[in-house]
């Protein structure tokens, strides 16, 4: 009899198994893929990879303002970078593996079926738990159109033959826009798609037209407002049928449209309940509407980030194991993120638009600048920063970075914002010179939105 039985050993999953192990609990580790996770394995990690490899495009015509000659057009190798990748991916596999091994966790490997609260088959054996984790993250969905059949996905990308030439990238979310970025940078011809208006629903309305911007001005070629109908191939290309009528050719298409929880054929003789959207519904201590079953991370579909799922797994177990130090189950109010499209997107808090609403009246702080890096030359990358203030407590309540390394800048100032820094507290703190950070410290021209 375990403790804790865990299927799916990505982020959520290998964080509280090993917590959980390292209270003393006899557990469990069920996963029928990879050790890691989406993230990992097809996700977070590869992607950041990738994109930094989309990058040096840029570094190398900057290398030349810099005074470097270039004697010959540096060549870039698909295969290389593909393959490299996948070995450092294969490594982190590993570690994770020894890590619930050095942990003492009992690792089953193959595809986990609850059978009853407190039993999980696993091939041909039956394995019993008190406390059962699912933690199976989600998969990608693809809306069903015809021509479905020629449609790539993202855990497709990491592992393409070779790179298409014309690519077309449908959604306008997290994985589109970065991918859409990555292969743009890598040298394909690639086509954006979205529904929508504008990409990045939910970003800040700024934000969102100023990335629109940069992203164009950096190749992508946007297509808003219209959806893919149908795909049809023949041997030299696919043909996009969109809404507006017009028939785009490509090589690849690639669709980022969201991801659904992941819980497929998990279930046999129980159904906890499930949301709308097929996410497990869990209350406030991740347990389900199975005593003794317990749900974290994406397949929860409370926030798709692996930092959230690595939160809620570690307050489980600690929730199960050591309650004494459990302390306030995870808040989800000023989670801070990035996009990895080029520009970096970093942001934490509120949109000028949810500020708003949520607040009344609002002061903002908008910088748009040219990064001292681009001023040599000929590269016209520009950045934004911005901030959203509450007119009346003075507190900032929304943070946003476009621009080089958004992600790390925003890292920081995260801690400031959950902390409940004021305006008057970011126009104490010294800038630090030359930084394009410094200009969040030293904006001093609001305006009052309300
Ligand atoms: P998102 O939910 O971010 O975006 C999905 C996109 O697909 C939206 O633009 C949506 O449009 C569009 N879409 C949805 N359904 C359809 C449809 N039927 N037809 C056409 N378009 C459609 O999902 P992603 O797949 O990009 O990413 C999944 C999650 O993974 C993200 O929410 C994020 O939490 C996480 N992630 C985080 C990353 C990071 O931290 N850097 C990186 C990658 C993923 P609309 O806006 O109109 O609904």
């Amino acid at each position: 009899m375990f403790d804790l039985i865990v299927i799916g050993a990505g982020s959520g999953g290998v964080r509280a198994a090993r917590i959980a192990a390292g209270f003393g609990a006899k557990v469990a580790i069920v996963e029928e893929r990879f050790f890691g996770g989406t993230c990992v394995n097809v996700g977070c990690v590869p992607k950041k990879l990738f994109s930094y490899g989309a990058s040096f495009g840029d570094l190398f015509r900057l290398a030349e303002d810099y005074g470097y000659a270039l004697h010959s057009q540096p060549a870039f190798s698909w295969d290389t970078l593909r393959d490299n990748k996948t070995r450092e991916i294969e490594r982190l596999n590993g570690v994770y593996q020894r890590m619930l091994e050095g942990a003492g966790v009992q690792i089953f490997s193959g595809r986990g079926v609850i059978t009853a609260a407190d039993k999980v088959r696993v091939g041909e054996q039956i394995i019993q738990g008190r406390h059962i984790l699912i933690a199976t993250g989600g998969k990608p969905f693809v809306p069903d159109i015809p021509g479905g059949e020629h449609i790539l996905i993202s855990d497709d990308l990491f592992s393409l033959p070779a790179l298409p030439k014309r690519v077309a990238v449908i959604g306008g979310g997290y994985i589109a826009c970065e991918f859409a970025s990555i292969l743009n940078g890598l040298g394909c011809q690639v086509h954006q798609i979205y529904r929508g208006d504008l990409f990045l629903r939910g970003f800040d309305q700024e934000v969102r037209e100023f990335v629109a911007g940069q992203v164009a001005h950096r190749g992508v070629e946007l297509h808003f407002s219209t959806d893919v109908r149908s795909i049809t191939a023949n041997d030299r290309a696919k043909q996009l049928h969109l809404e507006d009528g017009s028939v785009l050719e490509v090589d690849a298409v690639f669709y980022a449209t969201g991801r659904v929880p992941y819980v497929d054929g998990l279930f046999e003789g129980i159904s906890p309940a499930l949301g709308v959207n097929g996410a497990l519904q869990v209350d406030e201590t991740f347990r389900t509407s199975v005593p003794g079953v317990y749900a974290v991370g994406d397949v929860i579909d409370r926030v798709q980030l692996t930092p959230v799922a690595l939160a809620e797994g570690m307050w489980l177990a600690r929730h199960l194991f050591a309650p004494q130090q459990a302390g306030a189950a995870p808040e989800y109010d000023f989670i801070p993120t990035a996009v990895f499209c080029h520009p970096n997107i970093g942001t934490v808090g509120l949109s000028q638009e949810l500020a708003l609403e949520k607040h009344g009246t609002i002061r903002v702080y908008c910088s748009e600048f040219r990064g001292m890096k681009y001023s040599l030359g000929e590269v016209q990358h520009r950045s934004l920063m911005k901030l959203i203030v509450d007119d009346v407590t003075d507190e900032v309540i929304g943070l946003h970075v476009v621009g080089d390394d958004a992600g790390e800048i925003v890292q920081g100032f995260a801690v400031a914002i959950r902390s409940g820094a004021t305006k008057a507290d970011f126009d104490r703190t010294i800038g630090i010179h030359p930084t394009a950070a410094e200009e969040l410290v030293t904006m001093r021209q609001g305006k009052v939105v309300q």
